[in-house]
């Protein structure tokens, strides 16, 4: 089992760029477990699940699925989705999907199997608290939430996608309140993470003081 470096937090935190830069700075591997969860609800709106489907119906349809990272791109079953799980309606049913039971199972081992041979830097709701619970270092990304809606605001809009700043507040909102209190692996802080809100911080800002924790 390689060091695991666990990062969770509530939408537009900034955690996946942080990740990346860390990563890339310790040589680790980079885990995006948002997109894991965002290929896989893709995958199931493409075989008409609902999000009110039996649990067993949802299990059959992942039956075999695959989801590998490619140089920073994201393939379902060897697709190249990496565009197509970015918009904010792919996101809203990674939400939706991600409470189920079975598809928190089925990421479950594919998260935990990506730190047996590797150093990672794994990101998401559920790394410090349910799938890295004894993860070397553990942090909490936080924001305000118009400070979290401006970031995913701006990162949309960098990705040419047509987004308001309204719905991008919407989009964090809804994500939150829906990850924070779900039954299964709800986003919270855990006791031993490291708390850094990043509202009023720039990147450089965020990143010495994450490798400060880590005693770079
Ligand atoms: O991080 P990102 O915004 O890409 O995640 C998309 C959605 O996937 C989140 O809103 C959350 O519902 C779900 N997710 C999760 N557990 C994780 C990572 C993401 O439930 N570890």
């Amino acid at each position: 089992m390689g060091k695991v470096i666990a990062i969770d937090g509530p939408s537009g935190a900034g955690k996946s760029t942080i990740s990346r830069l860390i990563a890339g700075k310790l040589g680790f591997q980079f885990l995006d477990t948002g997109a894991l969860y965002r290929a896989t609800a893709l995958h199931l709106r493409r075989k008409a699940i609902e999000p009110e489907s039996h649990d067993i119906e949802i299990l059959a349809a992942l039956n075999g699925v695959t989801i590998n990272f490619k140089n920073g791109r994201v393939f379902l079953n060897g697709e190249d989705v990496s565009e197509e799980i970015r918009t904010t309606e792919a996101g809203h049913y990674a939400s939706v999907f991600s409470a189920k039971k079975a598809v928190r199972d089925f990421l479950l081992q594919i998260q935990r199997d990506a730190a047996i041979e590797n150093d990672i830097v794994a990101e998401g709701r559920d790394m410090t608290t349910v799938v890295f619970p004894s993860a070397w270092k553990k942090f909490f990304l936080d924001a305000s939430e118009e400070g979290r809606a401006r970031r995913r605001y701006l990162q949309l809009k960098e990705k040419g996608m047509e987004i308001t700043m309204d719905e991008a507040l919407r989009d964090v909102q809804e994500r939150d309140k829906r990850d924070s209190s779900r039954d299964l692996a709800p986003l919270k802080r855990a006791d031993d993470a490291i708390y850094i809100d990043t509202t009023d911080l720039n990147l450089e800002e965020v990143l010495k003081k994450v490798l400060e924790a880590i005693g770079n």
